[in-house]
C-alpha cells in the first residue's frame, strides 16, 4: 500500500510513510471488508460511513504537515485510523466524532493499541473543542460548505487547517494557514467525501 499508492503517487515525507508503515490498517477495517483493508479504496465502517482512501489520508497529511510537538484537533474520527496515524506524530490529538457507537469504537481500539495521546469525544465537530484551543493543527474528515469561523478561530498562530469545502458532490481539499493573525487559503486537488453535519456544516 505504501510502496504503490503513496510513495508512487507522491508523498515524500519520510515521517508520513513510515507512519503508514507502522499503523496496521486493516485493524480499523470491519471484519467483513478486512480483505480490501490494503486496496487503494474508502470502505465501509457502518453507521453509513467509510475509513478513507489511503492516498487521500496521506495527502491530508502531507497538507497538515503535523510537528512532534503539535497539538492536533481532527474532525470525524470515523474509524480511528487516521486518528492513530496522527497519534504517531504529534503530541496530543484531540478527535470528535458525531456518531456515538464510531467514537465508542475507535475509543476503544485506540486503547487496545496503547494510544495515551488521544482523547475522542462526541459531538459536533463543526463549533470545535473550545476548552483546548488553540490548535497548531486541525484536520476536517468531512466536506464543509466553507470553513467553519469556529474552526478557523481555534487555529493558533502559524497554524495549519486542512479541509475538504464545497457541495455533496464535488469538494476541493483546502489548506487555510493563520499568518499574522490572518487566514491564507489555498486550494488543493478535488476530493470526495461525506458531509461535515453539524452547525457549522451542511
Ligand atoms: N478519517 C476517518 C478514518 O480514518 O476512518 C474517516 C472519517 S469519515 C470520512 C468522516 C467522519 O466524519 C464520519 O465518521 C462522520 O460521522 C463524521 N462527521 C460528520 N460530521 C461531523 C461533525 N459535525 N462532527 C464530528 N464528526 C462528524
Amino acid at each position: 500500500m505504501v510502496a504503490g499508492q503513496i510513495l508512487n503517487r507522491g508523498i515524500r515525507d519520510p515521517k508520513i510513510l513510515s507512519v503508514f508503515s507502522k499503523v496496521p490498517r486493516d485493524r480499523f477495517v470491519p471484519e467483513e471488508h478486512r480483505m480490501r483493508s490494503y486496496t487503494d479504496h474508502p470502505l465501509p465502517i457502518g453507521e453509513g460511513q467509510t475509513i478513507s482512501q489511503p492516498y487521500i489520508v496521506a495527502l491530508m497529511m502531507e497538507l497538515l504537515h503535523p510537528e512532534p510537538d503539535s497539538r492536533v484537533l481532527e474532525i470525524g474520527t470515523g474509524s480511528g485510523y487516521q486518528t492513530a496515524l496522527l497519534a504517531e506524530i504529534a503530541s496530543k490529538v484531540y478527535s470528535i466524532e458525531r456518531i456515538p457507537v464510531l467514537a465508542e469504537r475507535a475509543s476503544r481500539l485506540l486503547k487496545d493499541m496503547g494510544y495515551a495521546n488521544v482523547e475522542i469525544r462526541v459531538g459536533d465537530g463543526s463549533l470545535g473543542w473550545p476548552e483546548a484551543a488553540p490548535f497548531d493543527r486541525i484536520l476536517v474528515a468531512a466536506a464543509a460548505p466553507s470553513v467553519p469561523k469556529s474552526l478557523a478561530g481555534q487555529l493558533a498562530e502559524g497554524g495549519r487547517l486542512v479541509v475538504p469545502i464545497g457541495s455533496a458532490l464535488e469538494q476541493t481539499l483546502t489548506l487555510v494557514e493563520r499568518v499574522q493573525g490572518n487566514l491564507r487559503l489555498q486550494e488543493g486537488c478535488s476530493c470526495l467525501f461525506v458531509p461535515l453535519i453539524g452547525a457549522e456544516g451542511s
